[in-house]
C-alpha cells in the first residue's frame, strides 16, 4: 500500500480501487486519506464529477466489497448493509413489515434507473437536506456503523449530521450498516414527501413520524417526529413529544400539534419554495401524518 501518492503524483490521473472486503477497503482508507472518493451508486458523486464540480485523485468503488449488502433480520433489529439500493429497500418484506415508511421514502426516490443504483449508504453520507431516508432514520432511531483501520464504532443517527453534505464520518472511515431497531408493539408510523412533481422530484418538505403507543393503544408512550428540507439537516422535533407524552391520542387537538410545528421551524426560502410556504405544508402534514397513524390503529 505504501508509496501510492507518489506513484498517482507520477501518473497524474484518477486512480481507481476496487477492493473485495472492509478490511482492505479501510486500509487503502487510512493510507490515501481525504483525497479518496468513496463511490457506491455514483448518483451523486458523479453527477457532481461530471458537472466538473471537482476532480477525483483516487476512487475506491464499494461495487465488490462483500460484507455490505442485503437486509438481515435479527430478534432484536434489522441490519441493512450500506450497499443495500433503494430499490431493495422498496422492496423488502422485512423493511415493509417492520419500517414501513423506509420503503416509502425509497419507492418515492427519483426513478427506478436511480433507485437500482443509488444506496441507503449514499443517501446518508450525502447528507442533503432533502435526502429522503434521513428524517425515517431519525424517527425509527437508526445507528449507523463505522468502520476504519483502527476500529469500529455505532453512532446514532441523530448525532450524525453536521451541515448540507457534511457528517461526523471521517475520511479514514466507511459506513458499514444500518441498524434499526425493532419497534415495540403497538407503533405507527407516517411519511410524506412533498416535490414540484409526482416522480424524480427533489423534496420541498418532508415529515416521518414514528408513533409508539401504551398497551391500552391509545396512551402515547413517545412521538418523535422528523422533518426534512427544512433545517441544514435533519429536523427531530423533541418538544412535541414532551408537550404530548401520556395523552390520549383519540383525545388530542391535531391543529395544535400542526400549530406547534409550524412556529417551531425556521425554514429559509430556496428555489424551491418560500419559508411561509414550507411553514404552512409543515403544518398541513403534520395534521395529515397524525390523522393517518389515529388510523392505523
Ligand atoms: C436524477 C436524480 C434524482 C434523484 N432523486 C432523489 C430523490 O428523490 N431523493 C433523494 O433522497 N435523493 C435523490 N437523488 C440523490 C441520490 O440518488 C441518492 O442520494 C442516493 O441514495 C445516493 O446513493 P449513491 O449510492 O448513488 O451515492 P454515491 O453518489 O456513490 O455517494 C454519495 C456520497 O456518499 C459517499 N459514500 C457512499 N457510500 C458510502 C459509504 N458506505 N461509506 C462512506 N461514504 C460513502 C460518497 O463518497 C459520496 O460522497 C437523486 C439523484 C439523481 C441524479
Amino acid at each position: 500500500m505504501k508509496g501510492l501518492k507518489k506513484e498517482k503524483q507520477k501518473q497524474n490521473k484518477t486512480k481507481y480501487f476496487s477492493p473485495g472486503n472492509v478490511k482492505e477497503a479501510v486500509e487503502i482508507l487510512a493510507e490515501i486519506g481525504e483525497e479518496v472518493e468513496v463511490l457506491a451508486g455514483g448518483t451523486d458523486l458523479l453527477v457532481r464529477y461530471y458537472e466538473r464540480l471537482y476532480d477525483i485523485d483516487y476512487l475506491l468503488d464499494l461495487r465488490l466489497l462483500e460484507g455490505l449488502e442485503g437486509i438481515k433480520l435479527y430478534d432484536d433489529r434489522i441490519e441493512i448493509g450500506a450497499r443495500a439500493t433503494h430499490s431493495q429497500l422498496e422492496k423488502s418484506e422485512y423493511i415493509n413489515k417492520y419500517f414501513p415508511i423506509i420503503g416509502q421514502a425509497a419507492a418515492n426516490v427519483g426513478s427506478p434507473q436511480i433507485r437500482n443504483r443509488g444506496t441507503i449508504g449514499g443517501n446518508i453520507v450525502n447528507a442533503s437536506p432533502a435526502g429522503d431516508l434521513l428524517p425515517g432514520m431519525l424517527a425509527y432511531e437508526a445507528k449507523f456503523k463505522l468502520v476504519s483501520a483502527k476500529e469500529e464504532i455505532i453512532v446514532s443517527a441523530e448525532d450524525f449530521f453536521v451541515e448540507p453534505g457534511k457528517t461526523i464520518l471521517k475520511p479514514n472511515q466507511l459506513l458499514t450498516k444500518v441498524i434499526l431497531p425493532k419497534p415495540e408493539e403497538n407503533t405507527y408510523s407516517s411519511w410524506i414527501k412533498i416535490g414540484m412533481r409526482k416522480t424524480v422530484a427533489i423534496t420541498t418538505i418532508s415529515l416521518a413520524l414514528v408513533l409508539k403507543l401504551k398497551r391500552d393503544n391509545n396512551t402515547i408512550k413517545e412521538l418523535r417526529t422528523c422533518l426534512g428540507s427544512v433545517a441544514p439537516t435533519p429536523l427531530l422535533i423533541r418538544e412535541l413529544n414532551r408537550e404530548i407524552k401520556g395523552e390520549k391520542i383519540d383525545q388530542l387537538d391535531f391543529n395544535r400539534l400542526g400549530e406547534l410545528v409550524a412556529d417551531i421551524i425556521s425554514p429559509i426560502d430556496d428555489v424551491r419554495a418560500t419559508k411561509e410556504y414550507r411553514k404552512e405544508v409543515a403544518r398541513n402534514i403534520m395534521i395529515e401524518s397524525l390523522e393517518k397513524v389515529a388510523k392505523l390503529r
